[in-house]
């Protein structure tokens, strides 16, 4: 099957970085060539062939960090601090998930991420019902690292999360054996213990050696908050990030989300390790954690790529490379930190290699899965475009709005805003029926009309 996409404006994040009018042959799930427009070759006799003339052509975003787990969390866990929104919310709503409700929630997210411009994603599941999610990534096509969440220690755990160490580790060499390389690698395993306050010692050498012997990414939590590294250091009396070096958690097969809590001598060991650090912006400011330095980390020479965590309401991964560039503005008061450009490597080629699949995806080039999206810029909030950089209007000014296709291994996921991949009525419908017996097993009420707390205090769950 080849598709031939015609004159579009590519941003190709080519080593080049060159942006050119070009016509895209995707030949089975590759990218088999990116020729200049102009060379009006004609297509092959049995391409389909995709007029895109006038729109943009960008590599599909690749969210560095994430939890599907938790989008049908979304505006049940507003306005709380870390350690209080996992104590008092997103611990006992990933404890009430079934494998039905986790599916629901993995398809809510997927359809989001698809029609917000991403095509890849790394995932820290919940502790239970991680089939729940391959299966419903295999089904809905997007490419991705997914990991159950291992957790066998910590302060305010529900029972049923607290995990016994070895059975946790045994569930994760299942799923290894299981979803590791499924759908002809399109799916892989990262091993995911949670963060450091809710992992044992033994249960975090023991997933590194899991991950090592198995040529597996390590993605864990770090120094998001500072309640959460005082909360290290007075477990383990060294700065969380040195703790982690110690224990193996720094590398170039490592991700740590968040790293906005870092002295200078953290900073300069994730970038001597080349350790990749996931930002995830819209979390960070709704969980008011901070501001991680990324364009200093960036610059010092780790590896940065952009996730949008969990459920902190929408999710719209092209906002998320511009929120990304803004923070950095902000932060160093210097409007020149952190451009446009910089911002999209960091959500395409930054989160291919978090991933360690920088010469699979994260660009369109000859020889890459085709893993692309096509946005249609006319719109209100996008126009004019006379004589704009291309670069700056997809980061400063793209939306989900201005998505039209989004296509996976040289598959359509969304065509003319249309998933060909999942019934949208269903997807929703289940969403909010699965959420109302989440809310009910949570000990939250269950109405679906109008979510409310139970008078006053949370019930324990009954299970
Ligand atoms: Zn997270």
């Amino acid at each position: 099957m080849k598709t031939l996409f015609l004159g579009g404006m590519a941003v190709t994040m080519d080593k080049e970085r060159r942006v050119l009018c070009a016509d895209i042959l995707v030949d089975g799930d590759c990218i088999a060539s990116v020729r200049p427009h102009a060379e009006q070759l004609l297509p092959p006799e049995d391409a389909e062939v995709v007029d895109v003339r006038g729109k943009v052509v960008i590599p599909g975003l690749v969210q560095a960090h994430m939890h599907v787990t938790q989008a049908l969390f979304r505006g049940l866990c507003d306005d709380l601090a870390l350690m209080e929104w996992l104590r008092e919310r997103t611990w006992p709503l990933e404890a009430a998930h079934t494998a039905e409700s986790n599916a629901a929630s993995a398809r809510l997210a997927a359809m989001e991420l698809i029609r917000s411009g991403t095509t890849s994603l790394i995932d820290m599941g919940t502790t239970q019902h991680e089939d729940a999610i391959f299966e419903v990534m295999a089904e809905t096509g997007l490419r991705g690292l997914f990991g159950k969440c291992m957790m066998d220690e910590g302060e305010g755990l529900p029972a049923v999360m607290k995990e016994d160490t070895d059975a946790c580790l045994k569930e994760t060499e299942r799923l290894i054996r299981r979803w590791h390389m499924a759908e002809h690698g399109r799916l892989r395993y990262a091993v995911a213990p949670r963060f450091v306050p809710s992992c044992s010692q033994r249960l975090l050498s023991s997933a590194r050696d899991m991950a090592r012997q198995n040529g597996l990414r390590l993605h864990t939590h770090a120094s998001e908050n500072l309640g959460e590294i005082r909360l290290v250091e007075s477990l383990c009396h060294e700065r969380n990030v040195l703790y982690l070096h110690r224990m193996g958690y720094t590398g170039r097969d490592v991700v740590l989300a968040h790293c906005i809590w870092l002295d200078e001598e953290e900073k300069r060991l994730l970038a001597e390790t080349g350790t990749h650090v996931a930002h995830c912006p819209s979390s960070n400011l709704k969980l008011a954690s901070g501001i991680a330095p990324v364009a200093e980390l960036a610059a010092l020479g780790a590896g940065v790529g952009i996730g949008l965590d969990g459920a902190h309401n929408h999710m719209d991964g092209l906002e998320e490379v511009r929120r990304a560039s803004l923070l950095q503005k902000a932060l160093t008061h210097d409007p020149k930190a952190l451009p446009a450009m910089q911002a999209l490597e960091m959500a395409t080629l930054g989160g291919a290699a978090a991933m360690g699949q920088e010469e699979e995806t994260g660009s369109l080039e000859e020889g890459r899965k085709a893993d692309l999206v096509v946005l249609d810029m006319d719109m209100p909030h996008s126009l004019p475009a006379c004589g704009r950089d291309i670069v700056q209007r997809v980061v400063y000014q793209a939306t989900r709005e201005n998505v039209l296709h989004t296509m996976v291994d040289g598959k359509f996921l969304y065509r003319d805003r249309v998933f060909l991949t999942l019934d949208e009525k269903k997807t929703l419908q289940e969403a909010e029926e699965q959420c109302a017996l989440l809310m009910r097993r949570a000990g939250l009420c269950g109405d679906v009309s109008g979510i409310a707390e139970k008078n006053g205090k949370r019930a324990e769950p009954d299970f």
